[in-house]
């Protein structure tokens, strides 16, 4: 399988080599979580999600909260139709959602897998925003629910933590084509069936950059749907801190005067390492 299934463009044959994002041929899955409840409510509902949290990450930003997983590499491997065949063993009716967690590296494996795979409830795609456009149109076919981060306007910020210069650039479009393919949020019984659902996790000494990626959601996305985050935890050489209560209270303060009022935003207690799940 020579690699294309990202920005980062390796062109590399995951059977033989890895590329940037270290995985090979093969989906593997570092853990599954039942009823996982740490979602926004409109993805955990009361059920909780069946998370899926892959293994690898094309991003791999310095500051991770699952440097366990996503740069360390752990798991098991299946193919796509190990994996279908994986899913088919739990009760899905049993989740709010299907929560599939930094899937973009597996894209075309997963597509594989899931194209004409019905669920009874969400299958949520849990992404670090950084896919290429072509990427999103396919696995459209198969997610219900996009849940993308959209983490830095600062072209200088993204090379440093998570060397991708062009993130803002790549991101803005792959965000762009998932509201295309799901132009509407659809509720049903306050479960998120269809649609796009974006997170920013503000980060310390950055609310300018935040307050740049909420206005470009407000002036660029339809019908915007936001999820503003205040959860970091000092992980990496670049932060030794979290963010201050004043920088958070700024970026709130801003999103609401911008008018971006539809979403979710974390209690500023929420930075601690309790968010950080233990792989
Ligand atoms: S998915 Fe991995 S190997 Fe493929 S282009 Fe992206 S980083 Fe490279």
């Amino acid at each position: 399988m020579i690699c294309y299934d990202c920005p980062r463009m390796c062109g590399v044959d995951r059977e033989k080599s890895k590329g940037f994002c270290r995985e090979g041929n093969k989906i593997r899955v570092s853990k599954i979580i039942e009823n996982f409840m740490w979602e926004e409510p409109c993805i955990s509902g009361t059920k909780g999600a069946l998370a899926i949290f892959f293994s690898g990450c094309n991003l791999r930003c310095e500051f991770c909260q699952n440097i366990e997983i996503s740069h360390k590499g752990k798991g098991d491997c299946y193919s796509p139709e190990q994996f279908r065949e994986l899913l088919k063993k739990y009760d899905l009716t049993k989740y709010s959602s299907i929560d599939l967690i930094t899937p973009t590296h597996f894209s075309s494996l997963l597509y594989e897998a899931l194209c004409d795979f019905k669920s009874p409830v969400p299958i949520v795609w849990n992404s670090s925003g950084y896919e290429s456009e072509q990427m999103i149109e396919k696995v459209s076919e198969f997610v219900d629910v996009f849940l993308p981060d959209f983490k830095y306007f600062s072209s200088e910020l993204s090379a440093k933590l998570s060397l991708a210069e062009d993130y803002y650039e790549v991101a803005l479009k792959a965000i762009k084509k998932m509201r295309e393919k799901k132009p509407n949020n659809v509720f049903n019984d306050d479960i998120l069936t269809s649609g796009l659902l974006i997170r920013h996790l503000v980060l310390p000494g950055q609310a300018k950059d935040s307050m740049k990626i909420l206005q470009t959601i407000k002036q660029q996305i339809k019908e915007p749907l936001c999820s503003i985050m205040s959860q970091f935890t000092p992980v990496g050489k670049t932060f030794s801190r979290k963010i201050y209560p004043l920088e958070y209270k700024i970026v709130l303060d801003y999103a609401e005067k911008i008018g971006l009022n539809d979403g979710y935003f974390q209690d500023y207690e929420s930075a601690n390492k309790n968010f950080i799940p233990d792989f």
